[in-house]
């Protein structure tokens, strides 16, 4: 089986973490400080601050830029579920974007068209490793004085212009799931090169602490500890490497696979560097098998894939039962790409073996298919 994500641990890993357990200290501290400050000059800002997960630090980035109740904050319908749920998280209301069919990232047009009164930001999300067309989101934000928090889970390394993602906007946001292109086991990171953001950011993770047993506002328990810190700087020293790794394993399936009728591989932003977190294809209706029937065909072949997304985020039950119904958020190609993407394995470790297997897999059950219908 050739699984759709791996983490690539080394003794290296395992050196770091094992000398933290031997020196006690466990919880957040120097070693935490140490990636905070290696991650933010890496993507070029002036402050990292480190949180237990992606997700809690897309709650600490809207907490810091001072989204309250009633805020509305302009997100796409078309990305995993916190990329719209931190905004519940502060008692805000998501507002939902429809996307651009080449790239799958928030339609700019779209956005324009849902600003309120109430709306305070956007939230773009660089899918699958892209960056989203940030001078035009960026020039929106600044005619209808909104702030920027880019979702930047999925594209450690992306840049846009010259500049890496995270850089880009008022602040930006990390993961660290096992399955993004760097790991902590859990954890995340919020990237800003403005110092009250910084500060509210810090104090946010850790209960609203401005110092011991000074509580200022309403905070949580996000922080990461010195082990996950220690998993991540050995990480981030091979991060460039590896994301080099998934670009030349994407431009093998893109020259092996363009050709098959019915397959639309993914497209390039000449504008940026595409660091394929994901490799998502889309099954149009000339390929000879539907969606989830190559699906199944990849399954029985031991080739690992993944749904990236298989609904759209206004339609899963937690958003039904607020209220959001089709007739009032209208994003028909979300919907239709959630019908239609599949992400192929694209993972540095994958062997050459691997990637021609993975081809290969595709190419048969054309072959087979045209064979049984001619
Ligand atoms: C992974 C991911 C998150 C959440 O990160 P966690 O570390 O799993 O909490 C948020 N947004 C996007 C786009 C992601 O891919």
């Amino acid at each position: 089986m050739i699984p759709i994500a791996k983490p690539q641990i080394s003794n290296e890993e395992i050196r770091a973490v094992t000398d933290v357990l031997k020196s006690g200290m466990l919880a957040q501290g120097k070693i935490v400080e140490k990636l905070e400050q290696e991650f933010a000059s890496y993507i070029g800002v002036k402050y990292a601050i480190a949180t237990n997960s992606g997700t809690s630090a897309l709650h600490t980035a809207l907490a810091a830029v001072g989204i309250t109740k009633g805020d509305e904050i302009i997100t796409t319908d078309f990305s995993f579920v916190a990329s719209a749920t931190c905004a519940l998280m502060q008692n805000a209301k998501p507002v939902f974007c429809d996307i651009d069919p080449t790239t799958y990232n928030i339609s700019t047009e779209d956005i324009e068209k849902k600003i309120s009164k109430k709306t305070k930001a956007i939230l773009p999300v660089h899918l699958y490793g892209q960056s989203c067309d940030m001078d035009t989101i960026t020039e929106i934000a600044r005619d209808h004085d909104l702030w920027v928090v880019e979702d930047a889970c999925q594209a450690h390394g992306a840049e846009y212009r010259g500049k890496k993602v995270g850089a880009i906007g008022d602040v930006g946001v990390f993961s660290f799931y096992p399955t993004k292109n760097m790991t902590t086991g859990e954890g995340g990171i919020v990237t800003t090169n403005d110092e009250k953001i910084a500060e509210r950011a810090k104090m946010f993770r850790s209960h609203g602490q401005s110092k011991q047993y000074v509580h200022e506002f309403l905070g949580f328990n996000y922080r990461m500890t010195n082990i996950a810190a220690a998993i991540g700087l050995a990480q981030l020293g091979h991060l460039d490497e590896r994301n080099k790794r998934r670009q030349e394993n994407a431009t093998f399936l893109v020259e092996k696979l363009h050709n098959v009728a019915g397959i639309i591989c993914p497209s390039v932003n000449p504008n940026g560097v595409h660091v394929f977190h994901q490799f998502t294809i889309r099954i149009e209706d000339e390929f000879p098998l539907s969606r989830d029937g190559l699906c199944n065909h990849l399954k029985e072949k031991g080739v690992g894939f993944g749904i990236h997304y298989p609904t759209p985020i206004h339609k899963q039950p937690l958003f039904k039962k607020l209220g959001y119904t089709d007739d009032h958020v209208d994003c028909p190609i979300a919907a239709e790409m959630s019908k239609r993407v599949l992400s192929l394995p694209v993972h540095p470790q994958l062997t050459a073996d691997d990637l021609r297997f993975i081809v290969q897999t595709i190419h048969n059950v054309v072959r087979e298919e045209q064979w049984m219908s001619a």
